[in-house]
């Protein structure tokens, strides 16, 4: 079988393959993170037919400020080594559906995803990578005040509220890492952690503690965000004694973990008790031909080089099966 290589081409938009609806691919790749790039770079390395369905190119590097532990940077921002990833995919003639969401997959003679703008395409085999979300806190006008005030990435979001008061919810590492970015340029800056102590690693709290800009309200929980237009005030409850306090403050980041997108896999695939697909040694779902890899997955630590190699391995798996199958 021949791959298709274009190394040097221009990577415009213009050279980028559509997904054909009349086409059984060999293998269909949902989710555009590092799981899924590398799954499409060793796919057509192979040969096969692929194509790749995503809402966007990078998932959670592009949330992600300087990126330090992946093998070849010792230093580089989290959208440089996206776009890197998506120039080794764009050599490649490989059919892309972006800025598209898989709403449902259905396995019967052939592999079917379903997506939002209500096309469909069919597969031979499938590769889920839709890796992981931020977790909502599930609080009235969390929804409403979304993008005005209410913030779930530091990162990306910061910048607007220097000079502002806010407050960050959770005591984690994602916590901490937001309420150091933002301690840095906001008026002022509370930590709502649910727990009688910080989770974050010690040389993030360490770094925390340094700012004398910050209040850290421990065994808190936030009942309300409140606002017309923007935020102007959150309400917080104290969970030893009851009390609830108001806090005026214009932005709200919510850093309380991710959660997996598996909405479109659900009642199909083996989750565990996580919500994560449950995947062998080998990337194996339990349906034949539907593999996983990455964040979205039960294999543990969620970081970009196990993303990306785990996306390798669901590829080659993926590969081996389309050949004992044809
Ligand atoms: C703030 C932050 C900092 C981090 N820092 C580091 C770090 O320094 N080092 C490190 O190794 N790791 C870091 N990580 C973790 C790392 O980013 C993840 O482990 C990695 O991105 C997981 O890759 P993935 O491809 O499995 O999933 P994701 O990156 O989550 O990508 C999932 C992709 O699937 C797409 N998608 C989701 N649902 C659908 C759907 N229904 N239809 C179509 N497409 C869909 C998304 O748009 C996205 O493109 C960080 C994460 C965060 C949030």
């Amino acid at each position: 079988m021949e791959f298709k290589l274009n190394i040097g081409a221009p990577d415009t938009e213009d050279r980028v393959l559509r997904m054909d609806a009349g086409v059984l691919y060999d293998v269909i790749i949902v989710g555009g993170g590092p799981a899924a790039l590398t799954a499409a770079v060793y796919c057509m390395r192979k040969g096969v037919s692929t194509g790749l369905i995503t809402m966007d190119f990078g998932g959670q590097l592009s949330d992600t400020s300087t990126v330090e532990n992946y093998m070849g940077y010792s230093y580089i921002t989290g959208v440089d080594l996206a776009n890197k990833f998506k120039e080794q995919v764009r050599q490649f003639e490989i059919a892309i559906a972006d800025g598209k969401k898989a709403v449902a997959i259905e396995d019967g003679t052939e592999k079917v995803v379903r997506l939002d703008d209500g096309s469909a395409f069919r597969a031979r085999s499938l590769i889920i990578t839709t890796g992981k979300s931020s977790r909502k806190l599930g609080v009235p006008g969390e929804i409403e005040l979304t993008g005005r005030g209410v913030a779930y990435c530091a990162i990306c979001d910061a910048p607007l509220f220097a000079g502002k008061r806010v407050v960050v919810v959770g005591g984690g590492n994602s916590g901490i890492e937001s309420a150091i970015d933002l301690a840095k340029i906001a008026e002022h800056v509370t930590v709502v952690q649910f727990l009688p102590e910080l989770t974050a690693d010690r040389v993030l709290v360490d770094a925390f503690e340094a700012f004398t800009n910050t209040t850290t309200l421990y065994e808190h929980e936030v009942m309300e965000i409140v606002g017309t237009q923007t935020v102007e005030s959150v309400k917080i409850r104290n969970r030893v004694t009851g009390d609830v306090s108001t806090h005026e403050v214009q932005g709200i980041f919510i850093e309380i973990g991710l959660d997996p997108n598996t909405v479109s896999v659900k009642g199909l695939l083996k989750l565990n008790e996580f919500g994560e697909i449950e995947v062998d040694c080998a990337c194996r779902t339990n349906r034949p031909g539907i593999f996983a890899a990455g964040d979205v997955t039960s294999v543990p630590f969620k970081q970009i080089i196990i993303a990306a190699g785990e996306g390798a391995k669901a590829a080659l798996s993926a590969c081996e099966y389309i050949l004992r199958e044809s």
